[in-house]
């Protein structure tokens, strides 16, 4: 038996570090929503028992250490499952971009098997599993719009926001979330309002929401990769109606609520960056298993 899973990218709308725990993790107030760049997850049942892994990325690791196989190796284990799953990855989500490829593929497997392999979980459950993989895995299996605290793993819904376009900018430089993390120093940082994201997302204003994003670690990578401040200049000059880096970086992407508007950033990047999307956001996931 076959079947396939979107895996699609998110974007922070606001991210917050408050402080570092205990257990060496960031507390952090995220905002984020899945957005129509995805990856497309193909699993195909082994009788063999065997998890096999595939991808024509020479970014992504072909082994164990790909998060898809650690989400499918972690159902089978859980679940008490003998069949086996080959997973083929087409990855079109830029590696160590800030829009969780790799969390979004782990939590299309979590969800993938859980049907291949007839197990019935809830995604709630599949959630608690996925948050052993990555703090944003369990954002990724639920999708849509919400707020992740914690160390990202504890999400509640939220509204998503109306209907924009988001336009994605990657400078050809991969960023490691840890070294940002790392360089962030706390007491010179930004923080944006999570409370106010929370509220214009309630109200459906979508100039409220633009008003309200904000990342802290956005001035840390900027400090270390100039072309994030470049891009960002030249998103605002061509006229998007908000700007902010994704994650830890170092992907840019703008909100632009007119199609003409979306259209000259996206032309006015072509070219000056090499990884450039002009996308919709993305529902819930609709599907329960
Ligand atoms: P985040 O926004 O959650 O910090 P990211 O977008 O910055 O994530 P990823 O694209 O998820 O980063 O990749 C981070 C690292 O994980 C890469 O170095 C990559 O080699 C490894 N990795 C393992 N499995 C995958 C996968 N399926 N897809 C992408 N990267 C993977």
């Amino acid at each position: 038996m076959q079947i396939f899973e979107k895996a699609p990218a998110k974007i922070n709308l606001s991210l917050d570090v408050l402080h570092k725990r205990n257990d060496g993790f960031h507390e952090v107030e995220m905002v984020m929503t899945t957005i129509d760049l995805a990856d497309r997850i193909e699993l195909t049942s082994l009788e063999s028992g065997k998890i096999t892994i595939e991808s024509e990325s020479r970014f992504v690791p072909n082994d164990q250490r790909n998060l898809a196989y650690r989400a499918a190796k972690l159902m089978k284990d859980q679940y008490k499952v003998n069949e086996g799953v080959n997973i083929f990855i087409e990855k079109n989500i830029p590696v160590a971009a800030g829009l969780a490829g790799g969390s979004s593929d782990a939590a299309a497997v979590l969800r993938g098997v859980n049907r291949l392999w007839n197990i019935h979980a809830s995604y709630d459950e599949l959630a608690e599993l996925g948050a052993k993989i990555g703090s944003d895995v369990a954002f990724c299996v639920y999708g849509g719009t919400a707020l992740a605290t914690g160390r990202g793993e504890k999400i509640t819904k939220l509204p998503s926001p109306p209907p924009c376009w988001v336009v994605l900018a990657k400078p050809s430089i991969g960023v490691s979330t840890q070294t940002i993390y790392q360089a962030l120093s706390l007491e010179k940082a930004v923080h944006p309002n999570t409370e106010a994201m929370i509220k214009a997302l309630h109200m459906g204003n979508f100039y409220g929401i633009c008003a309200e994003v904000g990342n802290t670690l956005e001035n840390v990578t900027m400090k270390l990769h100039e072309e994030v401040g470049q891009i960002k200049e030249q998103m605002r000059q061509a006229g998007a109606d908000a700007v902010l880096m994704s994650g830890s970086g170092p992907t840019v992407f703008s909100l632009v609520s007119q199609d003409a508007r979306a259209h000259r950033i996206y032309n006015s990047l072509k070219g000056f960056c090499e990884e450039v999307y002009m996308v919709r956001m993305l529902g819930y996931q609709e599907k329960t298993c």
